[in-house]
């Protein structure tokens, strides 16, 4: 998942990106509203947490502006304690969920959570290909009832392949996804993390269900294999 962080202050900027980070999200920061413009311009970001209050441009312009330009990604908001005016606005400015700072990092991710299950097909929590599982609340893969050990990224890569299965999905589309700008050879990282996955999800099993697909990219699916 390739979140954009909108906030200006930069301790809540950093503890926001560590955190996020750490859970398997890519994670890009802009500082002000022309920013997180230029930003959404250009990358088909899964969800965006944008503080209200920012320099050039505030939260609620840049919300509106989005659904303006037919962006229709989920917007979480950060508003001030008191500021209920600000909640209200956000939410009539097209922002999907609101968050009060100072907030629990825990209650963020259960909000991005639920933020990005809202389109009919994330619906589910449980994400399945086959034998293979993959739950988004617990993060616990597992394989014929087998838990398997991921790290952040096999598993935010795992997670991304799952929500499109039997779709082919291009290094780009993968890299857009999965990783954030500021990962040099991204082409490369990403098959060496196909590489891990397929170690741990297909080595041991009968049927493969990452599949290479030639000069286009990946799939994860259960149908046989045919490119
Ligand atoms: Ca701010």
């Amino acid at each position: 998942m390739r979140v954009l962080v909108v906030e200006d202050e930069q301790r809540i900027a950093d503890f926001i990106e560590k955190g996020l980070t750490e859970s398997g999200y890519a994670v890009d920061v802009a500082a002000d509203g022309d920013d997180a413009l230029a930003w959404s311009d250009v990358v088909d970001y899964d969800v965006i947490i944008l503080d209200v209050m920012l320099p050039k441009r505030d939260g609620i312009d840049v919300c509106r502006t989005l659904r303006t330009r037919g962006v229709g990604v989920p917007v979480l908001m950060l508003t001030a304690r008191d500021a209920i005016d600000d909640r209200v606005r956000g939410l009539d400015s097209g922002a999907d969920d609101y968050l009060v700072k100072p907030f629990a990092f825990a209650e963020l991710l259960a909000r991005l959570r639920a933020l990005t299950r809202r389109e009919p097909v994330l619906m589910n929590t449980l994400l399945r290909v086959s034998d293979l599982t993959l739950d988004t609340t617990t993060r616990v893969v597992e394989r014929q009832g087998a838990a398997i050990e991921l790290t952040n990224k096999e598993y935010a890569l795992l997670e991304y392949l799952m929500r499109h299965p039997n779709q082919i999905l291009t290094r780009s589309m993968i890299a857009e996804h999965v990783w954030n700008y500021d990962f040099n050879n991204v082409t490369n990282v990403i098959d060496v993390h196909i590489r891990y996955l397929r170690r741990k999800l297909d080595d041991p099993f009968p049927t493969r269900l990452i599949q290479t697909v030639r000069g286009a990219g990946y799939r994860i699916s259960s149908r046989p294999e045919s490119s």
